[in-house]
Parts: structure tokens; C-alpha cells; sequence
């Protein structure tokens, strides 16, 4: 039964090898695969800033200057206290101190704990988080849909660690995707899951080892395994798996088969309501069993020409662009319709200490000019595949640049604006003029809604804070335009 990633791909990994560069060799070219960018695309170390003005005549697809056709359908109230919290997350000691107490002692004493929930909640819960259950998270989505934005739900769960919590979890998704019925048709777009959330977590470590060492060693065999597409190139990292593992235990081979139940299950969920499910991509010791889930869930529901379960790949790994291509390519070859969620990538502080601690060289692209190159390619490549009617892509960022060139590259080959296989998405609570931007240029835009209790959340809202922190950060654009709009508001008022 199983379709193994070596069986599949020896003669693809060769070809591969002649049109994609190892990712840590200079200078950059996909040209074989993908046909150049036919835009000037140029990144400056803040590529999250306004774009130099060469690039903006190329790429002029979208229009930040008119502020009021932006911010328009934002209230006066919510682009200041939007601005207020962005520009509080931007102080680097207020996020430090906000992230220590969190982490601290202080969660531990309940009055205390109660507080510091309370003023997170009336903050940055409230700008980031879309409520604490599927109602609230409901009157979100309506209040896009309103203003012509798509929303992407996500109930917010971090790692379980035994099977009634992967139950239970599991359960919260599949009311997630019940939800959506009682939505606006389309509102939706998609609804995300989390692997880590539905499988245990020791789990999840094992088969990434073992899937590792199966690369490494053809004549590995692993019983449990189900058809999948490529999970590795020769540049992935496999520092995580140093020694031969054991093999799965009866009960860890049961318990995995728990966990492919749950995905099928929630899989089944979103064909039946007809929305779309999206996995979210984690740390790279997790990532290949995360990858392999995705990738088995994708070859049962992916049978029409439109793809159901899409995966996600993070372009600040060295390994990524190569990755992307051989699980497309093999896609192709089964005529799987697959989908991509293309991201940077969240977990880049933890990726590089685990691999300075070992001594190893950090799976992250060395500098940030090489991670927005992949991005940008890997992009562009899914935009040829979109536009060749061979795939279907969301371009996750909230980087200017990358939305000017994709959008202008999309409008270049002719990409229907309106396809569901191109959409553009930003975290709710961030980068607010790309989405307006992109969604009055005529794309399909979604906002990624996490919702949940506020103590469930933390660990999402420590990453966003993290993000956003500092004056180089992902919201400066943001924040320098809503002043802009807030000035120009104020003088209409005045005059
Ligand atoms: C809809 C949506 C879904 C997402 N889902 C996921 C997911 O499933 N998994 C996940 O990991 N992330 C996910 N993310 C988070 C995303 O990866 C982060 O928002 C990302 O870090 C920011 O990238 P950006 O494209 O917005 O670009 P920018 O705003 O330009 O991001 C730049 C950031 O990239 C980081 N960076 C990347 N590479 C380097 C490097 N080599 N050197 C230095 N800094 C570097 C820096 O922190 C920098 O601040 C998602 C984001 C969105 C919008």
C-alpha cells in the first residue's frame, strides 16, 4: 500500500537536482522550473517597509496611498485603539516584561493570574483573537465578510499529549467546521488544524525520527506507512534523528492510527460542509510527521479539481523551495490536486537555538534577504502552477513586497482575480492595509482567526507579540499608514 517517498522519487530527485540549486549555493535560480519574475523584484533589509520606488512602478498592481480607500470600512475607534496596540506591541522592553510575566511565577497565584488575564484580554486578545467560541468567533466573521474580507478559523490549541486530549481536540475542530453552516456562504474560507493538537506530541517526535531515518536508510521499512508524498530533500535537516530509532510499539502503531482517524474524521467534516482545511506547519523536529499526516489526508480527499486538505510550507528553511517542488511534482504525477499554504515561517528563534545548542548549522535561511528570495520564488512558482490550472495556493504574508509582486505576477498571467485557487491571508489583527489592499485590487483575501478561551491562546499572542516587536517590525507599514488615514479623518472634521 505504501507509495514510499524513495519508491516515488529517485528519478524526480535527480531531475530536481538539475533544475532546482542546493539552497545553500549561490546565486539563486528556479529559472528552469519556474520562468523569472518578470517585475523588478528587489528586497532592503525592512522588506516589510514601503518598497523602493522602482519596484513600486512595476509593481503597482495595488495602492497604498489612497488612506482612504484602505481604511475606509474601519471605524475612527478601531483605527485608534488598532494603532494604540500596535504601537505599544513595537516596544521592545513592554513586550519583554509582558512575556515574562506571562512565563513567570506571578500565573501561579490565582488573583494575580486573574488580573494579568483581564489586561491581556482588553488588549492584545482583543485585537488578535477573534472571541472565545465559535459565536463570537462567528460575529468576526461576519464583520469581514461585511467588508468584503474571507476568514480562515482557527480554535486555538497548542500540543496535546495523550489521546483524550487529541479527542477533545479533535471534537473543537469538527464544531469549528460545523460552524461555518450557520455563515454566510463563502465567509469562510478555510478552517486550519493543528496535528499536534490531535496527536500526541511524544508521537509525533517518534515518527518524524523514524521517518528520518527511512530516508536515510532505503531498506528502513515502516509497517504503519501510508501513501504520502515526498517529506524530504537530501539539503533537510536530520540533526533531530542521530541514532537508529526503535520501532513503533503495538500501542504507539494503535495510537497513530487514532490519529489518522481524528484527520479523516475532521477531513470528512470539511467535505460535507464544503470548506476547505488547511494544516499549519510547526518546528522542524515535528514537521516531517506533521507533513506526512498532511500529505495521507491529501491523497484519500483531494479528488476533484479542487483540492480539500492543503499543506503548509515555511520558506525560511534552507530546505523548503526543494521540499515544495518534489511533493508538486509528484502531486502532478498521481493528478492529485494539491494545495500550499505558503508561509515565512514563526518558529525561527527556537529553530536556531535548538541547532546552535547542538552545534549544527540552524535549518533557517542564513539572512532575511534569502528567506524573502524564497518566498518570493516559491510564490512565483505556485503562481505558474495556479495560472497552468495544476494547483492552488495561499500566499500567507503580510510582507508589501511580496504582496506587490504576486499580485502583479497574478495579473501578469492572467489569473482570475475571483479563482478560489489563488488567496492572499494575513493574521487577524495584522497588516490590515495589505488585506485592504489586495481585496480592492479585486483578490480573495482571509484574515487567520484564532479564537478560544484567553488562556488557551498565550502561546499564539507570545508569537505575535514576539513579531511584532520593535520599530522594524511587520506592523510599521500598518501603523504609518492608519496615522496617516486618523490625520487625514481628523482634518475632514476640523475643515
Ligand atoms: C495566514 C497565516 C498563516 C500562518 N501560518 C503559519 C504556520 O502554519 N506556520 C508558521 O510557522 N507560521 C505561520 N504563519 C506565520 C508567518 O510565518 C509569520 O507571520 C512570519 O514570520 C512573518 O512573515 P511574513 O511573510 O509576514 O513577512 P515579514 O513581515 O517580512 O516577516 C519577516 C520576519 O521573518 C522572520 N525571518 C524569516 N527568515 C529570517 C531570516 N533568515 N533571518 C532573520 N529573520 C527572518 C523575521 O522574524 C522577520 O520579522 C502564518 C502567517 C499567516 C499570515
Amino acid at each position: 500500500m505504501a507509495m514510499t517517498i524513495h519508491g516515488a522519487t529517485p528519478k524526480l530527485l535527480k531531475n530536481l537536482r538539475h533544475l532546482v540549486r542546493p539552497l545553500n549555493s549561490a546565486p539563486p535560480s528556479i529559472a528552469a522550473v519556474v520562468s523569472p519574475l518578470n517585475i523588478v523584484e528587489k528586497t532592503h533589509p525592512n522588506a516589510t517597509g514601503p518598497p523602493p520606488a522602482a519596484a513600486a512602478a512595476d509593481t503597482s498592481v495595488l495602492d497604498f496611498d489612497d488612506v482612504k480607500g484602505l481604511f475606509g470600512p474601519v471605524s475612527t475607534a478601531k483605527l485608534i485603539s488598532s494603532s494604540v496596540i500596535l504601537h505599544m506591541a513595537a516596544m521592545g522592553p513592554v513586550v519583554d516584561m509582558g512575556t515574562w510575566v506571562m512565563n513567570s511565577r506571578v500565573m501561579e497565584t490565582p488573583v494575580l493570574r486573574e488580573a494579568v488575564l483581564g489586561v491581556v484580554k482588553s488588549t492584545i486578545y482583543e485585537h488578535f483573537c477573534a472571541g472565545s467560541d465559535t459565536e463570537e468567533a462567528g460575529q468576526t466573521v461576519r464583520r469581514l465578510w461585511d467588508v468584503g474580507l474571507r476568514a480562515m478559523l482557527d480554535y486555538g490549541l497548542e500540543h496535546a499529549n495523550d489521546n483524550v486530549s487529541c479527542d477533545r481536540n479533535s471534537e473543537e475542530f469538527i464544531r469549528t467546521v460545523e460552524s461555518t453552516q450557520s455563515l454566510p456562504p463563502s465567509s469562510v474560507s478555510f478552517v486550519v488544524a493543528k496535528v499536534t493538537a490531535i496527536c500526541p506530541i511524544d508521537l509525533l517526535r517518534r515518527v518524524s525520527d523514524l521517518l528520518r531515518w527511512e530516508y536515510k536508510e532505503h531498506s528502513f521499512h515502516l509497517p504503519w506507512k501510508l501513501d504520502t508524498l515526498p517529506i524530504f530533500s537530501d539539503s533537510s535537516p536530520f540533526y533531530h534523528t542521530p541514532n537508529k530509532p526503535d520501532p513503533l510499539t503495538p500501542q504507539e502503531e494503535r495510537d497513530l492510527e487514532l490519529a489518522h482517524q481524528r484527520l479523516v474524521k475532521i477531513s470528512e467534516k470539511c467535505l460535507e460542509h464544503n470548506v476547505l482545511l488547511v494544516i499549519d506547519a510547526e518546528d522542524t523536529s515535528l514537521q516531517p510527521a506533521i507533513d506526512y499526516f498532511t500529505y495521507s489526508a491529501a491523497i484519500m480527499f483531494n479528488k476533484y479539481e479542487h483540492p480539500i486538505v492543503f499543506g503548509t510550507i515555511q520558506l525560511y528553511l534552507k530546505d523548503a523551495k526543494e521540499r515544495l517542488l518534489l511533493a508538486k511534482r509528484a502531486a502532478d504525477k498521481l493528478g492529485l490536486p494539491m494545495g500550499f499554504k505558503l508561509v515565512r515561517g514563526a518558529y525561527i528563534r527556537s529553530e536556531r537555538q535548538v541547532a546552535a545548542s547542538l552545534g549544527v548549522e540552524s535549518p533557517v535561511h542564513d539572512s532575511i534577504q534569502q528567506t524573502h528570495a524564497c518566498y518570493n520564488e516559491c510564490a512565483s512558482f505556485m503562481l505558474e502552477e495556479v495560472s497552468s490550472g495544476r494547483g492552488s495556493v495561499v500566499l500567507a504574508t503580510h510582507n508589501i513586497e511580496s504582496g506587490k509582486l504576486a499580485a502583479a505576477k497574478a495579473r501578469d498571467l492572467g489569473i482570475r482575480k475571483e479563482t478560489q485557487k489563488l488567496q492572499f491571508a494575513q493574521l487577524y489583527g495584522m497588516s490590515e492595509a495589505l488585506s485592504f489592499g489586495l481585496k480592492n485590487a479585486g483578490f480573495e483575501v482571509s484574515k487567520y482567526l484564532p479564537f478560544g478561551p484567553v488562556e488557551q491562546i498565550i502561546p499564539y499572542l507570545l508569537r505575535r507579540a514576539e513579531e511584532n516587536k520593535g520599530l522594524l517590525s511587520a506592523s510599521s507599514f500598518d501603523r504609518q499608514l492608519m496615522r496617516k488615514e486618523l490625520k487625514r479623518r481628523l482634518k475632514a472634521t476640523i475643515i
